[in-house]
């Protein structure tokens, strides 16, 4: 085992703190009415760049806090997203996507030019980016991507479309990062890359916005491309690369929606907690029943061995960080099971503990008035997106060796 080590530091303890004072203040207060208008809060975005969130993991020179993995730069990201998504799960994938899927691919595969044009914004909370990766028929099984990029007189001409895209069609998104075919391999086999379409690229729009289950305040799209030309340059890594490239970026993703699944459960076992002590029923305060305690108990449970497993992954990617990763060594290989088991664990935890606090709020659980309702609608998609639970079992019953398809 190459890291054992996943005690928060007094300054991740701190930091801690820093983000969930802004949470109570900023977020928490308005969380009910963003969701009931289905409501994009702009202004929250801003200032959670204000905040320097978005920037945790960024270099200094584009505006970032400059930490390294030694600082346990993934760790304050992880720390972020749950406190945020601990009052308002919209809020909280609004962050873990601008920056896992919005800045985190530019950071890792962009050159030199395409950092400086992009990620200054990005890290600032003025801009927003998305990631595009799944289509209406490539979702689990990303591969089967239809969207054609091709060369022509130095343009890439991008025909095709992408569905369920956050953060990708708000009035503040820059550009959205989408795979795309760029060829054939030898075999048949479908060549794919990254491309970047800056928004207003003409032939480049964001359809109306889903009417979704929950997360009723984030910004999600469906993504359509009609002869949109966007320069070569703007070809993200290195052609043929996308698919390594996207994979990688969902093991960070994983780790940060485990982060998102922990804050839910917190705030299950926080709102449950208090409701136990103050609601009675045949003259009791519903805590002294057994029934009610023990599913409290089992909140606990869940909420810690949530905890640890994903601050053990983001460990592990802050202790692999600093040193050359070429994704094929071994401490590589621990953190992507690492990363798939947390968010295994963690999001169906999460879809649980909503049950369960729903459950011990009664007729009122099942209320807007309270935000255990928000939670429960919102906790489903944890297990969906970044790779289903399905796809999370596959990976690891591959890491174990298991010949499974
Ligand atoms: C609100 C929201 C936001 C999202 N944001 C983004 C985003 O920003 N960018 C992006 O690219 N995508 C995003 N997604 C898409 C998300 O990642 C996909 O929906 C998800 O990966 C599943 O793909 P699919 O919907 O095509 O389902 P499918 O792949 O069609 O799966 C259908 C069912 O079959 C199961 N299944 C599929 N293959 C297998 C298998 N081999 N073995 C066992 N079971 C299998 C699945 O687990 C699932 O239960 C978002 C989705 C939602 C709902």
């Amino acid at each position: 085992m190459h890291c054992m080590s996943f005690e928060l530091s007094a300054e991740h303890e701190q930091f801690r703190r820093t983000v969930r004072d802004f949470a109570q203040r900023e977020i928490a207060p308005h969380a009910a009415q963003w969701d009931r208008d289905h409501h994009f809060p702009v202004d929250v975005v801003h200032k959670m760049g204000e905040l320097g969130l978005m920037g945790l993991t960024a270099p200094e020179e584009y505006g970032g806090a400059g930490l390294t993995g030694e600082d346990g730069a993934f760790t304050s990201l992880c720390l972020a997203i749950e406190e945020i998504g601990r009052v308002d799960q919209s809020m909280g994938i609004t962050l873990e996507a601008a920056v896992g899927l919005g800045i985190n691919p530019i950071l890792t595969f962009g050159t030199d030019e395409q950092k400086q044009t992009w990620l200054p914004d990005l890290v600032s909370g003025a801009k927003l980016a998305g990631f595009g990766l799944t289509e209406p028929g490539a979702g689990s099984d990303a591969s089967a991507t239809k969207t054609r990029a091709e060369l022509v007189n130095g343009d890439w001409v991008v025909n095709g479309a992408k569905q369920f895209i956050t953060n990708s069609g708000s009035e503040i998104t820059s550009v959205v990062t989408v795979t795309a075919r760029t060829g054939e391999r030898d075999g048949g086999k479908p060549e794919l890359s990254t491309i970047m379409l800056p928004a207003g690229t003409p032939g480049f729009t964001a359809e109306k916005a889903y009417d979704k289950l929950g997360w009723h305040a984030s910004d999600t799209h469906p993504l359509s491309f009609a002869d949109a030309h966007v320069p070569e340059a703007n070809l993200l890594g290195q052609r043929g690369r996308g698919y390594a490239q996207f994979l990688a970026t969902l093991d960070d993703g994983r780790v940060a929606i485990s982060a998102l699944a922990v804050g839910c459960i917190q705030a299950c076992l926080d709102l449950s907690l208090q409701y136990a002590g103050e609601r009675t029923t045949f003259g009791v305060p519903i805590g002294r029943k057994q029934g009610v305690a023990f599913q409290i108990a089992d909140l606990e449970t869940m909420l810690h061995a949530s905890r640890l497993l994903t601050y053990r992954a983001a460990a592990m990617k802050d202790s692999m960080s600093d040193a050359s990763t070429d994704g094929g060594g071994s401490a590589m290989k621990d953190f992507k099971q690492a990363a798939a088991v947390a968010k295994l664990y963690t999001t169906e935890s999460a879809v649980t503990a909503t049950r369960i606090a729903t459950q011990v709020f009664g007729g009122y659980g099942f209320m807007e008035e309270y935000p255990v309702a928000r939670f429960y609608r919102d906790a489903k998609v944890l297990e969906i997106g970044e790779g289903t639970s399905e796809v999370q079992r596959m990976l690891i019953a591959r890491g174990l060796g298991l010949p499974v398809e």
